[in-house]
């Protein structure tokens, strides 16, 4: 069972999933995040169904459990993004905290009456954010032990969800993972999020706001490695535990946006150069100064590796933006890439 399946990571994963034939039950929403066209490549296949299903309802998670009988949950559904959050974090408390929390016993309830032997197997993975860990230095990487300490109203819904995940282990003995990843970026990603919006907006020769001066830096994940590493915590991670996830590609987001820039320079010389059209905009209000991963413990205990280089998984991202204008360019009503996450001036009374 995999929850938020519409959405950029959550396709991506049902993607990989089906494709190595697991039997797949996507439960979605559908909010403004979520496309189904991002499961068109699967969608036929007899081994993938879709329910429109909210998690915050009880009976519907209920009658969800009871008729797919799942041996795993990968629990992605969420907001997910950081500035939607600064200024209307109730659904952000909704889907995050109370959602991951009915998710939880709508499982527990499930998991407890299975015949031993399957409930001994059965795993629900909460995947998480490295957000939840606060801001770094200039020096160090957050690993499995770093205390959490959130920024944001997002990454703050993200650490209480996490939480929850690690009690109803360490409580009712239902055997949760908890995964912390970094940036996630590739292709289906709704641009809103800062690398599909850099394409698009030099694409359509409109200007690319960099929040601050740029020098905020984030460890970049290529989507179809997350989701590689997400199927093998859950065949091989010990219950109970976290999991970091990143592939060791720092950069800083105006490093991020010029590589986009050059790449397109390369493949779509049409106005050249996109650097151009950069532009700095004031920042983010919390915004995290430095996030990096130590991904040792998944590498070594679970036996994963990136295999996207930054500048690899950039190239193939570019490529299918400029493959798939049928995918983004309807997203463009929904979302037309106006500045989200500023707060209002309070007035003095
Ligand atoms: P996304 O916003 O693209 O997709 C979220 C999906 O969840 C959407 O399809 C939406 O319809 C669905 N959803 C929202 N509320 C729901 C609800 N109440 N019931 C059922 N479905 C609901 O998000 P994403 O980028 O794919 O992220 C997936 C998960 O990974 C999230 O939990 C996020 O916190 C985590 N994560 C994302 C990143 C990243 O870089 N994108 C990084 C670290 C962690």
């Amino acid at each position: 069972m995999v929850t938020g399946g519409a959405g950029f990571i959550g396709s991506a994963l049902c993607r990989h999933l089906v494709r190595s034939d697991a039997e797949v039950l996507n439960i979605d929403k559908l909010t403004y995040a979520a496309n189904l066209k991002s499961l068109d490549p699967v969608a036929a296949r007899p081994n993938y169904a879709f329910r429109e299903a909210d998690i915050c309802d009880n009976a519907a998670l209920a009658e969800a459990f009871e008729d797919f009988r799942p041996d795993a949950v990968m629990h992605l559904a969420a907001e997910s993004h950081v500035d939607r959050s600064i200024t209307g974090s109730a659904a952000f408390i909704d889907t995050n905290i109370v959602g991951t929390y009915r998710l939880l016993e709508a499982a527990r309830a499930y998991w407890q009456v299975m015949p031993s032997e399957k409930a001994e197997r059965f795993r629900f993975l909460q995947v998480s954010t490295d957000e939840v860990y606060g801001s770094l230095g200039e020096d160090g990487a957050f690993s499995e032990e770093t205390p959490y300490n959130p920024s944001s109203p997002y990454s703050s819904s993200k650490a209480a969800a996490d939480h929850l995940a690690v009690a109803w282990y360490r409580t009712y003995g239902l055997p949760t993972l908890v995964s912390n990843c970094s940036n996630n970026y590739g292709p289906y990603h709704f641009p809103e999020k800062l690398v599909p919006l850099v394409i698009i907006k030099a694409l359509e020769g409109k200007p690319i706001a960099v929040y601050g001066d740029g020098s905020n830096v984030r460890d970049w994940l290529h989507v179809e490695d997350h989701v590689r590493a997400l199927e093998l915590v859950v065949e091989r991670g010990r219950p109970g535990r976290k999991y970091n996830i990143g592939s060791r590609s720092e950069s800083t987001n105006l490093n991020l946006v010029k590589m986009a820039c050059r790449i397109l320079d390369e493949v779509h010389p049409e106005g050249a150069p996109h650097q151009r059209l950069i532009e700095f905009v004031a920042d983010r209000p919390g915004h995290d100064q430095r996030y990096a991963i130590d991904s040792s413990v998944v590498e070594r205990e679970i036996g994963w590796r990136s295999e996207e280089t930054l500048e690899s998984g950039l190239r193939r991202t570019v490529a299918w933006y400029l493959d798939n204008r049928d995918w983004w360019e309807p997203l463009r009503g929904v979302y037309r890439g106006e500045r989200l996450g500023l707060i209002e001036p309070t007035v003095a009374s």
